[in-house]
Formats: C-alpha cells, structure tokens, sequence
C-alpha cells in the first residue's frame, strides 16, 4: 500500500528530473565531437536537432547557464517556409510547434492618423495562407518554441555554462577554446551564437560593425485576458501617421499576448539620451514606460499594452543588422555560422528564426551528405547567401510602422512588389513538408549560389 501511494511522488520526481534535465549545468565536456556548436538558441538547437537525427556527432556549447531561461518577451510568427524547415529539421517539430502555438487566422490593420483619430481599418482573413503559401501561420512564444526544440535534443549533448572564446586550427578540424579555460576537439565549429557571434570574428572581413536602423522596439509577453487588443488567433497591426510608429499585438498561443511598440529615435528624445549615456536597451530601464506613455498618448491601443505589462518585463532594443558576409566559412571551412551570426536582421518580416531553421536543415543534409567537412560547410555557405541577403535586405527596407506611398498608382505598384516579396519568402521548399518518408528524399535544393 505504502508502495503503490510513494509510486505517483517517484513518478513526479522521475519527470520533474526529465523535465529539468537541460537546467542541470555544467555537464562535463567531451575531449572530441564531430560538430561544435556555439549557441543553444533557436538555431543552435535546430541545427543540433538536425544532425542528431541524421546520426551526425554534434553537441551545443551554450554560454548561458541553463538553457531554458524564461520569456525573453518576444513571440515568433511561424511562416510557412519556417514550418517547412521545422519538418526537415525534425520531422515531430511542426506537431510540437502547433500544440503549443496558435493558427492565426486573421490579421486586422488598422490606420491611425497622427492625432489618433481612425482612418480606416480592414481585416484580412489569414485562413488561406496555406492554399497561398503552402502552409498556415502559427504564432508562438519565443520561449515556447525553445522548448519544443530542447525537447528533440538530447540533454547529455547541450553543454551549458561553456561561452566559446575563439578556435585554432588543429589537425583535421579545429580546437574550440571556452572562456572557462577548457576546449573541445572539433570537425566543424558551427556558429549559431547570435547577432553579437563571437564566431563571426572568425569569418568576418573587412567592416562588420551592427548597423543601427535608427528605429527603436519595446516589447512584452502578457497574458491575453490583461489585454484584449485582438481576437483569437489575430493579428493586429496598427500605422499612427509617423513614419515607424507602429503598435503591433498578436496572439502568440497559450493564452499568451505578444506586444511591439516602435519609435524612430528621432520621436524619442529620452530613448536617444540613454543611447548615447550607454542605459538603453534589455529589460525595465527605468522611466521607458513613462517615456513611451508619452509618445503614445494619443493611442489607446498602445497605452492598453503599457498599462498590462510591469516595467520590468518590457524589453528594448534598438533595431538594426550587420553587413552581409563577404564569406560564411573560416579556418579553411572548418567554421561557419548560420542564423543571427551569419544574418541577423531586423524583425520586420519576422523572418529571422525562419530562415535560421533553414540554415539548420541545409546544413544539417549536406555534412550527412558530405561527412563534417570544409566541402558541407562551403556548399552551405553557396547555397545560402543569396536568398539570405535577399530576406535580410527586404527586412530592413520594409521596417514596422513603414508610412506606404499616398499617391494611387504608386501605391498598387508597392503592395504588388511586397507580395511578390513576401511569396518568394515564405512559399520557399513549402511543398516539402509532411511528406512521407526522409524529408530530404524530396528536398528540392533552390539552385547552387557560388558566394565563397
Ligand atoms: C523583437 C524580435 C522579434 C522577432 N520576431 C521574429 C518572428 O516573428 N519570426 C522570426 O522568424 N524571427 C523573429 N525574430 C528573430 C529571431 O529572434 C532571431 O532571428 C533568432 O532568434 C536567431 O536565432 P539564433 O539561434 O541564430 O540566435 P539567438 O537566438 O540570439 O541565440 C544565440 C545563442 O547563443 C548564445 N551565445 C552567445 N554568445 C555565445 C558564445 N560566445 N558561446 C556560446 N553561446 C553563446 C546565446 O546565449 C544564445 O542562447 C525576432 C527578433 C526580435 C529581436
């Protein structure tokens, strides 16, 4: 009897151990892997994930302490060509991403003039992306999606605790030196470690510097019943008569709301003033909710998004990317970077994650193809750079709140371009997706692009 009642409390500590196992740090790190990779985020999972499945050798070295860290007060707008990655990444993705997102089936734009009165306000039905693009859309939390990842990975292979410091060239590969002090044997370092990529020093020539757009992001994860500012499964955007000004609120699953705020520097004078002292940026800068209360007073939408979400839990940043690569590979191939550290740009789109799922998939097929070698990283590199800058240089020409052409014709002749754009983005390898049988056994490859 005792027995049978201690069975659910030693089944509960047995999950509670499972489910915590990525938390558990350091764990002890191998001499030699096959593939490094630096960074445990959206892309460095992916990529691990990947390879794992394809019986590749790879391990995650996170700078982070523990891998699951919490909100990072950002929600992820899953396209099609990201579901399609998802499935060649790990054919239980596109499932897990769906259980805990939401389909969104509506998007409402509002436009709001400069004074805050209405002026129009249309409601597009999203339902038929997936006859469009090829799937539907799926919005889901940041860390939802983190989570769907780790749970494809296995635990003894993420390593957290290990910020990778730099790499020399060794026989038949590379040694990965960690701050800490130890180093790992590697074929190929793979760096998935972020817009700020130590690894992209080892590729990067000439000026690489963060390229600032001169606009600034506010945003928060809150729950939806503290903010009924869209439907379920909507989207709402809203212009406000100044060019980047934007609100934006989507329902990201969950009974969970994703907030966007933008500014122009030039609208926010505090905001510029904390950039130039150093104080802007990450989680609850003192007096950024006052500031924006300001900027956005004229908005009930925005002041609502304000009002629900504590100080502390509003993210800021300043938005911009870094030059295009000149070349994605190092120390004679042995190194390469994939998503943020090979492309980061700005959110506009939403297109950041889903071209790092692509990233993750194409590199993953061609070092099972190629072995961990110079000749998987280079065709990656060709393979990716064209579409990548392509997505990269629309994200940063489409900014949010961007004011369209007043002039008729003019107008047309945009929206025309931008869904032109948009397809060639999202409908990418879209047909691939939940077909029978190893994903890439169909994989139609976009055509070689010669980049290095
Ligand atoms: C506000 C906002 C909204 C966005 N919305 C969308 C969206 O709707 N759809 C979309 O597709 N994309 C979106 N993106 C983009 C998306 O967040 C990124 O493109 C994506 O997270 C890139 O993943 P990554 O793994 O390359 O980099 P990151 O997510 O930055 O992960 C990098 C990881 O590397 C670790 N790291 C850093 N340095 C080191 C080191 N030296 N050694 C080891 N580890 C290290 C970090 O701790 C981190 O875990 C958005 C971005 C922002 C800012």
């Amino acid at each position: 009897m005792l027995a049978l009642q201690r069975l659910p409390d030693m089944m509960l500590a047995l999950l509670y151990i499972a489910a915590t196992a990525h938390a558990l740090a350091p764990t002890a790190v191998p001499t030699r892997v096959d593939v490094a990779i630096a960074g445990g985020g959206l892309g460095g999972l992916a990529a691990c994930a990947a390879m794992r499945a394809r019986g590749i050798d790879a391990h995650c070295f996170e700078a982070a302490g523990e891998l699951l860290r919490g909100s990072t007060g950002t929600g992820i707008m899953i396209s099609a060509n990201g579901m399609s990655a998802l499935g060649a990444v790990d054919r239980r993705l596109p499932a897990a991403m769906r259980a805990r997102g939401v389909r969104i089936t509506s998007q409402k734009i509002t436009k709001y003039g400069a004074d805050g009165a209405e002026e129009k306000s249309v409601s597009m039905d999203a339902t038929t992306f997936k006859d469009t693009f090829g799937h539907d859309q799926y919005n889901i939390a940041w860390s939802s999606a983190h989570e769907a990842l780790a749970d494809v990975v296995p635990p003894e292979v993420v390593h957290c605790g290990r910020a990778v410091a730099g790499a020399t060239a060794a026989e038949g590969g590379v040694d990965v030196a960690f701050v800490d002090g130890s180093s790992v044997r590697a074929k190929l370092l793979v760096g998935a470690d972020g817009i700020g990529s130590k690894v992209r020093s080892l590729v990067a020539t000439g000026d690489d510097a963060p390229r600032y757009s001169g606009q600034l992001l506010w945003n928060a994860i809150v729950d939806s019943a503290a903010l009924p500012l869209h439907g379920p499964g909507e989207v709402s955007f809203a212009t406000t008569g100044v060019d980047g000004r934007a609100i934006l609120a989507f329902d990201a699953g969950g009974g969970k709301t994703s907030w966007y705020l933008t500014l122009p520097a030039t609208e926010a004078p505090r905001s510029a003033a904390a950039i130039a002292d150093g104080s802007f940026g990450g989680f609850g800068r003192p007096g950024s909710t006052a500031d924006l209360e300001a900027s956005f007073a004229r908005f009930p939408d925005a002041l609502a998004c304000l009002a629900a979400t504590p100080p502390a839990e509003i993210f800021e940043r300043r938005l911009g990317d870094r030059p295009p690569l000149g070349s994605w590979t190092g120390l004679d191939g042995r190194v390469v970077v994939i998503g943020d550290a090979a492309h980061p740009m700005v959110p506009s789109q939403g297109q950041g994650t889903m071209v790092t799922w692509e990233d993750a998939a194409d590199l993953a097929a061609l070092v099972a193809a190629e072995g961990a070698s110079p000749a998987a990283t280079k065709a990656f590199a060709a393979r990716r750079g064209k579409r990548c800058d392509m997505v990269q240089k629309y994200s940063a020409a489409s900014y949010m709140g961007k004011t369209s052409p007043t002039r008729q014709p003019r107008k047309i002749f945009s929206m025309l371009g931008n869904f032109r754009r948009i397809k060639q983005m999202y409908s990418w390898k879209h047909t691939l997706d939940e077909l029978p049988g190893e994903p890439f056994a169909r994989w139609a490859w976009s055509g070689p692009v010669v980049r290095d």
